[in-house]
């Protein structure tokens, strides 16, 4: 199913509608109009929260919080907690652990997976996830501002925005060489690493974009895939600065070389520029622009070289943000 029709996922949106809720907020504060909040050391293994009393009439609830854990997941298992709470069909007494394991379906049930649903849309929801994501060129700096701007845990984070894009996006978080969680959007072809493998920065050569960040001593890799769209320049291995090396020393222009590359440069900034002040800050367009500022005397050579358009897919995909060809594909 997709990301917006699931129920709970409305539901976690007519929430925080009703409330003017932006995330973060205190999930604490929201818990608490439908339930008893404790924080306590819960003595049972790997057990995040528990839920009591879930829609048993003249009952309030009561949620135990482990304050063992850390602040991001207690944070999430707060949110999880209230999905039970607030979605219709789930009553009486939940025990919760290991809440990341969103869509492994094999030993979760359809419940927490849910709660999930629910909780990852509270705290990080995917019209959020979108516009961060506009505003990056990877999925790096996509994940890292989303760790950033909504306080949670970057599993969590990575997890949502594998929700929220379209297929095509795998991920992995990698210590001391081996990996530790990895994921992917739904529908993606390719399978994701195995935790506990070797890490091996080549594991996808159809990627268009591989980035990578860093934190508390894990480093998460992000692959984009590609689809038909950039096909072309998937097959390419090429970079688009050895291209227009190449082009430039292939053909017989007037000026000096280095300089010449340079301004074939400034025109695309330009032209990048100029569609991000105006607001069509797409494939499309920029592509449009480029070829109409490259469309003088001064650049025919350039322009009509075979490798011309090679070069300037890949030029203009790394300017553009996240997923921009995606776009209307994922809302
Ligand atoms: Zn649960």
């Amino acid at each position: 199913m997709i990301w917006n029709e699931y129920p709970e996922v409305k539901l976690a949106r007519r929430i925080l509608d009703r409330h003017k809720l932006t995330p973060p907020f205190k999930v604490r504060h929201l818990l608490e109009l439908h339930a008893t909040v404790l924080t306590e050391a819960i003595p049972i293994d790997g057990v995040d929260g528990i839920a009591i009393n879930i829609k048993v009439l003249g009952k309030t609830p009561t949620v135990i919080v482990n304050q063992n854990s850390s602040e991001t997941r207690q944070t999430f298992t707060m949110a999880h907690e209230l999905g039970h709470l607030v979605i219709p069909w789930h009553i009486g007494i939940r025990i919760d652990e290991d809440k990341y394991e969103f869509e492994s379906g094999e030993s979760y049930s359809l419940f927490e997976m849910e709660a999930n649903r629910f909780a990852a849309e509270l705290l990080m929801p995917s019209s959020i996830i979108r516009q961060i994501a506009a505003n990056n060129t990877d999925m790096a700096k996509a994940h890292k501002e989303t760790c950033r701007r909504l306080r949670v845990s970057p599993q969590a984070a990575a997890l949502q925005v594998g929700n929220t894009f379209p297929p095509g996006a795998i991920y992995c978080a990698v210590e001391d060489g081996t990996v530790v969680y990895s994921g992917c959007t739904a529908g993606t072809s390719e399978s994701k690493p195995f935790r506990n493998e070797i890490f091996n920065e080549d594991w996808y050569p159809r990627a268009r974009k591989h980035s990578s960040w860093n934190i508390n001593g894990l480093s998460i890799h992000w692959w984009e895939m590609t689809d038909d769209m950039t096909s072309t320049t998937a097959k390419s291995k090429r970079d688009w600065r050895k291209i227009l090396d190449d082009i430039v020393s292939s053909i017989d222009i007037k000026e000096e070389k280095d300089r010449y590359k340079l301004s074939v440069n400034a025109i695309i900034a330009h032209a990048n520029g100029r569609k991000r002040i105006e607001g069509n800050h797409t494939f499309p367009h920029l592509l449009e622009a480029c070829h109409q500022r490259f469309n003088v005397e001064r650049h025919a050579l350039l322009r009509n070289h075979p490798d011309f358009d090679e070069f300037l897919n890949l030029r203009l995909i790394e300017l553009l943000p996240v997923y921009e060809i995606y776009q209307n594909k994922s809302e």
